[in-house]
């Protein structure tokens, strides 16, 4: 232990300290206007100390700016001229290092008021004339003694190598600050050195510890009097500090230019984390914790230097550890859904298979997405518990639909790094899905390519039993990873999975370098798939190139289980404008439903068109620009409406106060609704919890539009009918 705090308690170090001392002569300030009171004294302690005299206080304060180091004792007389000894007290004790001197009051008059008072103006003892020899003497070789010992503790209280407070007493010093100023506002800073093992490793343990005894100085210098600071422990400092200081933060956190001992410290890269306005009431050592917290979030962040702590981050910080506490409980309630999400046959637009994504219904959270919670369980491990049940739900799943009879379809599951360290990866999953009795080329195992680049050895080896014992190996996010051309010919893989955000990112050969991954693949003899396939444009290229397998939002996003089988029953998503289909869609409605009137409530006149265009051949059109207008629309023609069509998200009168007064209203509150609106989960349930019938997203897909417009009627009519009947 290299702190203080524990070497108080055994005396150790005092007696050393005390041994190497004894034989030193110590300076004793002899402050008096009369000589001969001077001399007394003089000759009472010169055999023990080096004696200095002044004759008044002036002259007394220019020794002491001289020697103020070396004065281990001042002797001052209270009764003086020019400068009395009340007033040279009041001025040391103003001054922070001449204060630490010791001074003991001689007076002629033995009176307990002037004893009292000198004592209050900072005095630590008096002595009386006229002087008894041996009491003067003890007097003074006490107060020394106690002096010293008292700044030795000074010293342990101190951190050793920079001088700093050490933790304990800056949590103490924290706290006495925060008592003493209670609405006074202080920051919290902590400043860890990133990489400083480097430093030490290259530049050897002397000179690292030259730079943090720089970093001390630096801080204690542009802290003064508004803060106090200290080394948490290696490289990581820790500073209370007045808030709002002007420059303050500025000084603190600025980049340092001087170089120590020929170490550029531009070169040395600080982060900061910092808890501003500390809340008095939590302990100083939270205060850092907090600190400390919203540095960790910037610690891997390249070119990110402060991080502030805030509640929002608290907020986070809590739901982390409550997603950690439920986690298994979660597991064993099935709280854990497998949703999948369909991929697509190039060639046919047919679903050909589906990737298996996890999803979590939190009894207290609602729906979470994988991408809060996945990276947490793959921290503590989690994942290859969480993992290993998602692919016997799937197998359960493959098997149900290999009973009931259904097309094989392959399903792929996810399998992170964490997995592989798990004993016999290959002899598990193997037997899984033997127990399940599912044939092996079902499941898909999506690998990402990042995996790979870790443990390559082991993670081949493991990848090469599972593909020999039949199993697909797709790789994910192919390009994240920066696999060499030799590396991927090498990798026993059936499938490159590559991710369109990713190749979006370098837009500027976006065309081209999707093409050269595509033939790349081809020329390995590897089927391709695109993920995150969202716009026709995307869909168009992937096609020209010649990749075979298309998932993404533009066909389908990820659905549970049973939106997926009607998914596959009906392949309702396949073929976007394929005229055929579209033949035969019309063909059923202009046998149906002709006579019916769609009201579409669109703000946007493109959206508007593009609608119009796709409904109006089967269905009368009416329309209007908002809420409002499509609200007095109904008022006067509510039963000429059989579906409304509305999108969310429009001047006067948004979506959502349409849909809540439309419901208000006795006469139209039954016309069906589909919402079409720009997609994502939250609306999408919003508008189905405020009555909505059906959602289709944008970008609009004209045969989804109208099968839903069909069975939204077909189900209204259904229920008037029951109702009628009744
Ligand atoms: P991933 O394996 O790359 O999965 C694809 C992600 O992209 C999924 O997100 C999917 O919903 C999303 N996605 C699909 N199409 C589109 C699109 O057109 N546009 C956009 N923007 N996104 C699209 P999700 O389901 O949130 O999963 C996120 C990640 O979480 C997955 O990335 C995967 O790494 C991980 N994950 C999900 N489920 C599991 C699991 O059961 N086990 C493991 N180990 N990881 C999982
Ligand atoms: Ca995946
Ligand atoms: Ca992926």
């Amino acid at each position: 232990m290299s702190d203080g705090k524990y070497d108080r308690s055994g005396d150790g170090i005092l007696e050393k300290y005390h041994k190497r001392t004894e034989n030193r002569k110590r300076k004793i300030l002899i402050i008096d206007d009369e000589k001969i009171s001077c001399s007394v004294l003089r000759r009472i302690l010169e055999d023990r100390y080096d004696i200095l005299t002044a004759g008044n206080g002036q002259e007394a304060l220019e020794i002491m700016n001289e020697q103020k180091y070396e004065i281990s004792l001042i002797l001052l007389d209270l009764m003086m001229p020019v400068m009395d000894g009340y007033e040279f007290l009041d001025y040391i004790m103003k001054d922070a290092q001449f204060s630490v001197i010791p001074v003991i009051v001689t007076t002629s008059r033995d009176q307990d008021e002037d004893e009292i008072r000198c004592l209050e103006h900072g005095a630590v003892d008096f002595v009386s004339k006229p002087y008894h020899p041996e009491v003067v003497r003890k007097r003074v070789d006490r107060i020394i003694h106690l002096r010293e010992t008292a700044a030795i503790l000074n010293v342990v209280e101190h951190d050793r190598l920079t001088g700093l407070y050490s933790k304990e007493s800056f949590y103490l010093k924290a706290e006495q600050l925060l008592e003493k100023n209670p609405e006074q506002s202080y920051d919290m800073i902590v400043a860890d050195v990133n990489g400083f093992k480097v430093i030490n490793e290259r530049l050897g343990m002397k000179l690292g510890d030259k730079v943090l005894c720089y970093m001390a100085d630096r801080y204690r210098k542009v802290l003064g009097e508004n803060g106090i600071c200290t080394r948490l422990h290696g490289d990581v400092f820790a500073m209370m500090v007045v808030h709002g200081v002007k420059d303050m933060e500025r000084e603190l956190l600025w980049k340092w230019n001087e170089p120590v001992e020929g170490i550029p410290l531009r070169t040395i890269d600080i982060k900061y984390g910092i808890y501003e306005n500390v809340n008095h009431e939590v302990p100083p050592f939270v205060m850092c914790d907090r600190a400390m917290l919203a540095l960790s979030r910037i610690k891997k962040l390249y070119g990110r230097h402060i991080s502030r702590y805030d509640d929002s981050l608290r907020a986070h910080l809590v739901r982390e550890q409550q997603i950690l506490d439920t986690m298994e409980e979660a597991l064993e309630e099935h709280q854990f859904e497998v949703y999948y999400q369909p991929k697509y046959n190039m060639e046919d637009e047919n679903v050909s298979g589906a990737e298996a994504l996890v999803r979590w219904f939190h009894p207290q959270f609602g729906f979470m997405s994988p991408g809060e919670f996945i990276p947490l369980f793959e921290k503590n491990g989690f994942i290859t518990k969480l993992d290993f049940y998602i692919w016997e739900e799937t197998c359960k799943n493959l098997k149900k639909w290999k009973t009931e009879g259904r097309r094989p379809i392959p399903v792929s599951v996810n399998i992170s790094q964490m997995d592989f360290a798990v004993l016999d990866l290959a002899e598990k999953i193997t037997s899984l899905v033997d127990a399940y009795g599912i044939d092996r080329e079902l499941l898909h195992l999506e690998i990402t390519e990042t995996v790979y680049t870790q443990d390559r050895e082991h993670i081949t080896q493991t990848v090469n039993q599972l593909r020999q014992n039949g199993f697909k190996i797709e790789m994910d996010d192919f390009g994240t990873g920066y696999s060499s051309l030799n590396v991927l010919s090498e990798l026993s893989i059936d499938v490159l999975k590559l991710d369109m955000k990713f190749i979006q990112k370098h837009a500027d050969n976006r065309r081209s370098l999707l093409g050269f991954v595509i033939s790349l693949s081809k020329w390995l003899n590897l089927e391709t798939i695109a993920e995150g396939v969202e716009t026709k444009e995307q869909v168009e290229q992937l096609k020209s190139f010649g990749c075979d397998y298309v998932q993404g939002y533009y066909y389908a996003k990820p659905m549970p289980k049973e939106a997926f089988e009607r998914c596959l029953e009906k392949d309702v998503y396949k073929v976007r404008t394929e005229k055929k289909n579209l033949a035969d869609a019309s063909e059923q409605l202009d046998m149906e439903e002709k006579k019916d009137t769609v009201l579409i409530v669109e703000d946007n006149e493109m959206n508007r068109e593009i609608l119009r265009n796709m409904v109006s051949p089967y269905y009368h059109v009416k329309e209007a620009g908002n809420g409002q207008e499509a609200y007095d629309y109904l008022m006067m023609n509510s039963t000429e409406i059989s579906v409304i069509l509305l999108d969310m998200l429009m001047p006067v009168m948004d979506g959502f106060t349409f849909m809540k007064k439309k419901n208000q209203n006795k006469e139209f509150s039954e016309i069906p609704v589909i919402i079409t609106s720009e997609s994502d989960e939250n609306s999408e349930l919003k508008t189905l919890q405020m009555g909505a019938d059906r959602f289709v997203g944008k970008p609009y897909h004209q045969e989804l539009l109208l099968l839903s417009i069909q069975a939204t009627l077909r189900k209204r009519k259904k229920t008037t009918n029951v109702e009628e009947n009744l």
